[in-house]
């Protein structure tokens, strides 16, 4: 199996509701994200997936959250916008457009301070 990462960044602000502690309060982080795809057989021309498209689906996911207050997005109305959360969001986004190009996105890494990160995948389905 092949698998290829890329990384991108984004800053949003957010609070935890219910949180008993600092952030239960308005604050913000820059949040590097990683997202991991693979694919058993190499494409025609050798690649997993070209690295320009991979990148260009991870943004279709964290640009729209970029400079906004995540507790305001439709994807955190019902769900605080946690790292865990966050990184489900992301791997709900970008899953299909990845299977559109072949290949499986593994999981997704969300920083959201250097050190801490939260993982997500899905089981895969042979
Ligand atoms: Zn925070």
């Amino acid at each position: 199996m092949y698998k290829i990462s890329v990384e991108g960044q984004f800053d949003a602000a957010h609070f935890l509701r219910g949180y008993q502690g600092s952030c239960e309060n308005l604050h913000g982080h820059t949040y590097t994200i990683r997202a991991v795809a693979a694919r058993d057989k190499l494409d025609r021309l050798g690649l997993v997936l070209d690295f320009k498209e991979m990148r260009r689906i991870l943004h279709v996911a964290i640009d729209e959250m970029d400079h906004t207050l995540l507790n305001d997005l439709e994807a955190f109305k019902d769900r605080n916008p946690s790292a865990e959360h966050i990184a489900a969001h992301i791997y709900a986004v970008m899953q299909p457009l990845v299977e559109l190009q072949g290949a499986e996105l593994l999981e997704v890494t969300v920083w959201e301070t250097p050190g801490n990160s939260i993982t997500y995948s899905e089981e895969r389905q042979e």
